[in-house]
């Protein structure tokens, strides 16, 4: 690498696996992963070759990027897997594939998905309220797609089960290619962040 060259990051994405979701999702998700690999950061994702999981991964691999997948056996044996990855790990447990995804990531991007998507990235957001995780979790807001999340934890703050300093733990853009500002200029997420944790 040369000195101006930036480095390379180790970016998690979450996204669906549907193949019925209008296209325009699949498009959003192939663009995000061409702009990762364009940027030279490595993709790290659940490993599967259909939906938006795979148009990321065949978007990422078409402009050269690395792309790591992380899939539990029983998956494999399904034949869920993307048969073209750079890397493709094999797990126990769909617990140990959501660890390895996150573990040492230097940023989440959560697209449009379903309740597989909603769970990772509700436990991205739930670790990084508890300090364990610091680096920023990005929503990629396709046809508005996340405007019932945002209501559900407008509601949670206003209810004080959050607290407002908690609206900083995610950055909203409306397209892919935004991401990679974020990832230059994020916003910072304090490691006292425990402290705030709980609202009392
Ligand atoms: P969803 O957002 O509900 O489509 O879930 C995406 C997540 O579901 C992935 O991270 C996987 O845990 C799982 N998943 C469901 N179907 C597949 C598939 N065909 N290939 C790979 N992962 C899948």
């Amino acid at each position: 690498m040369n000195s101006s060259a930036k480095p390379s990051r180790r970016i998690c994405v979450y996204c669906g696996s549907s193949e019925a979701a209008d296209h325009s999702y699949l498009r959003a998700a192939r663009r995000l992963g061409e702009a990762l690999a364009e940027a030279a950061h490595t993709v790290v994702y659940g490993g599967g070759a259909v939906g938006s999981m795979g148009a990321l991964a065949d978007g990422a691999l078409a402009a050269g990027g690395q792309v790591i997948g992380i899939m539990p056996h029983f998956m494999a044996e399904l034949e869920w897997g993307h048969a073209c990855l750079s890397e493709l790990q094999y797990v126990e447990d769909m617990r140990t594939r959501k660890h390895l995804m996150l573990t040492g990531s230097d940023a989440v991007v959560t697209l449009p998905g379903g309740s597989g998507t909603y769970e990772e990235l509700f436990e991205a957001l739930t670790l990084k309220r508890l300090g364990i995780y610091l680096q920023p979790i990005i929503l990629v807001n396709t046809n508005d797609y996340f405007s019932a999340f945002f209501e559900l934890f407008e509601k949670s703050i206003g209810e004080r089960f959050m607290n407002p300093r908690h609206r900083d733990m995610w950055t909203v853009v409306a397209e892919p290619d935004e991401v990679l500002d974020v990832l230059e200029h994020p916003t910072a997420w304090p490691a006292d962040a425990r402290d705030f944790a709980p609202v009392s």
